[in-house]
């Protein structure tokens, strides 16, 4: 609790206190008057305030307007426990409803717990010394202990430990870390000691991108919110129009046809009114459904950016994957070395070289099998052609490594490869001096993650590839995708999910799931794009909707069906709240409700329908 909230729990005690000893105990008229005046003022004075700074803003119509006309009026009416019940009623609403959601929020940002604080830096004499990690520049050494979290990403240089990414992944599986290895900020190390050199600043670290996403994703919108917003904006006006007319028309038209007019009864109802059309309930508990909804993907390690894709999400029919790195390891090993015109080290060697740039999965796949330093000093003009491989010039000679296409497109003859597995042709000095054959690993999930698909009731499922056919049908096979395009460059993966595009029914989406490499503009073409191991790859984090922490692709059915529970929460509250409002209205506009029920109705809808919207950070089940 804060000290608002303190402060407002005091006033409703005092307040309740002295509204049920007035109702209790039997006072002089006018002594019980004051009293209850005295409730009204202590529960409800900022409630009133408020309304008349709105007035004076000319922004009129809102709850605390709502609020002050109807406990007002009913206490002009004479009917000083209604005026004071309803304020005490609706401000218990309120008070419960703003701790619901600080409870909430402190929730997420304590899953979030990753922000680090400092960064250990060696000084002169070897000491330890804390410095905040926004001040260290790249390529520094600093010192992780035991306990302390990564605090920016880097390459360790010194120690061997286990790393807790659990913040991050929502895995608890901890992994291990070594020397050479790359290590992400956001980590919790929790064995060793660890140095490690950094290879960015902190503000371009994942832990800081990562919470970046996480604070802005709030301003992202979705349709439902927005639309929430719309209907309070007519809605209140509206419903302040008809309590006047209810005020106004029937005791008019009874008083011109000779009848009792029965004022002060049609203003009773006309309060009531108002009591009840407070859209509190709406305006409150929709938002906060799609914000536990995202911390609650947050924490099983899906980063959604905001809660328009989630809702967009709900309603996904057909998931398009990239291969490699998505549904494969994107780690290659070396499987052979064919028709090599030159000796295999050589050729090994030459395109160990030519890739020493490239993050491509083969290039850093051949950069191992080489298993010897690259002296990049012997590499120039390197050119990465994507969807092809590269050429560049290793000692002054030029080399291309990559696939057929790449070397029609210099016209060098080349031997197909009859072994299955992706294959990189090498040309040297524009003649052909073999290939180098190596095979990708299925992920261990990967066909457990389609079939979860399936049975979510997802239509159909697609590969795209720029790998051989060969290679991108067996993938396809084993893991039961439904549909598979093979030997695509970038560009026309553009043009497949276009195509997929125009399958869609109705409010279908297209989700296309990929690894960032090759495959940002298709992230971004889709419905909804969503990235998968963003841990360590940017392109992925920027051009996504939805980040995947892991590369576990079984997480794409969790998140659609965290996206379907918390679209499902968001409805049933909106089905709830405005039916039960509705019919309160109408049973308060021909006498039945009056302004208790009306209050109780009101704030149990908006209890319930924020207990119900809280349901959506429970995700452990999904
Ligand atoms: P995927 O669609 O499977 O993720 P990419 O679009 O990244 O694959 O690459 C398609 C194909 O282009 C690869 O299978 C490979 O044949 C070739 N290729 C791309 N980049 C490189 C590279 N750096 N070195 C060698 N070949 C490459
Ligand atoms: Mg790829």
């Amino acid at each position: 609790m804060n000290k608002k909230q303190k402060k407002m729990l005091l006033r409703i005690l005092i307040s309740a206190v002295l509204f049920f000893t007035l109702k209790i105990v039997v006072l002089d008229d006018l002594y019980e008057t004051v009293l209850f005046l005295i409730a009204y003022i202590v529960i409800g004075y900022d409630i009133l305030i408020k309304a008349v700074k709105g007035i004076l803003n000319r922004q009129v119509f809102d709850e605390n307007f709502l609020m002050a006309v109807a406990t007002a009026g009913a206490i002009a009416l004479g009917d000083y426990g209604e005026g004071t019940a309803v304020m005490l009623f609706y401000q218990i609403g309120e008070w419960f409803q703003s701790y619901a959601v600080g409870k909430s929020r402190r929730n997420i940002s304590e899953l979030m717990d990753i922000r680090p604080d400092y960064a250990n830096i060696e000084d002169e004499n070897g000491a330890l010394k804390k410095v905040d990690p926004d001040d260290i520049a790249v390529g520094t050494l600093i010192v992780v202990k035991p306990g302390e979290k990564v605090p920016i990403d880097g390459i360790v240089i010194e120690g061997n430990s286990t790393l807790n990414t659990s913040a991050l992944t929502g895995e608890s599986l901890p992994r291990t870390a070594a020397v050479g290895d790359e290590i992400i900020s956001g980590c919790i190390n929790m064995t060793g000691l660890l140095k490690i050199k950094t290879t960015k600043e902190f503000g371009e670290s994942t832990v800081s991108k990562i919470l970046d996403m996480v604070e802005n994703a709030s301003s992202k919108k979705s349709k439902s919110e927005n639309f929430i917003s719309r209907f309070a904006r007519y809605y209140t006006p509206a419903v302040c129009y008809s309590a006047l007319a209810l005020a106004l028309i029937p005791p008019l038209l009874a008083s011109l046809t000779g009848n009792d007019p029965m004022w002060s009864d049609w203003l009773y109802r006309a309060l009531s009114f108002l009591v009840i059309s407070c859209p509190c309930a709406l305006v409150i508990s929709i938002p906060l459904s799609f914000f536990a909804g995202i911390g609650g993907a947050s924490k099983a390690g899906v980063l959604v950016k905001g809660s328009n894709y989630l809702e967009a999400l709900a309603s996904a029919k057909y998931v398009v994957f990239d291969k490699t790195g998505t549904m494969t390891e994107g780690v290659f090993e070396v499987s052979g070395v064919h028709h090599a015109s030159i000796a295999e080290e050589k050729l090994l060697e030459y395109a160990a070289l030519a890739e020493s740039y490239s993050t491509h999965p083969i290039s850093k796949s051949i950069r191992r099998a080489y298993g010897k330093e690259v002296d990049t000093d012997r590499v120039q003009n390197v050119e990465e052609i994507s969807g092809h491989g590269i050429t560049a010039n290793v000692d002054g000679v030029p080399v291309a490594a990559g696939n057929g296409k790449l070397m029609e497109k210099f016209h060098i003859a080349y031997q197909e490869c009859s072994k299955a597995g992706t294959v990189v042709h090498i040309a040297v000095n524009g003649v052909y001096a073999g290939h180098i054959l190596i095979s990708d690993k299925i992920k261990p999930h990967a066909e457990q993650a389609i079939r979860a698909l399936k049975d979510i009731g997802i239509k159909k499922t697609v590969m795209l590839t720029g790998d051989r056919r060969r290679v991108g049908e067996q993938v396809a096979a084993d893991l039961a995708i439904d549909q598979v395009y093979s030997e695509l460059l970038p560009g026309d993966k553009v043009t497949k999910v276009e195509e997929i595009l125009t399958w869609k029914q109705g409010k279908e989406n297209v989700v296309f799931v990929g690894d960032g490499i090759n495959d940002a503009p298709v992230l971004s073409r889709a419905d909804i794009g969503i990235a998968m191991g963003a841990l360590g790859s940017d392109a992925a984090i920027e051009a996504a909707d939805i980040v995947l922490m892991d590369d576990d692709p079984l997480k794409i059915a969790k998140a659609i069906r965290i996206a379907k529970k918390c679209i499902r929460i968001v409805y049933e509250n909106i089905y709830f709240a405005i039916g039960v409002k509705l019919l309160c209205l109408m049973l308060a506009a021909v006498g039945i409700v009056n302004m208790w029920i009306a209050i109780f109705a009101d704030v149990g809808v908006m209890i319930l329908a924020v207990l119900n919207a809280i349901r959506t950070l429970r995700i452990r089940k999904l």
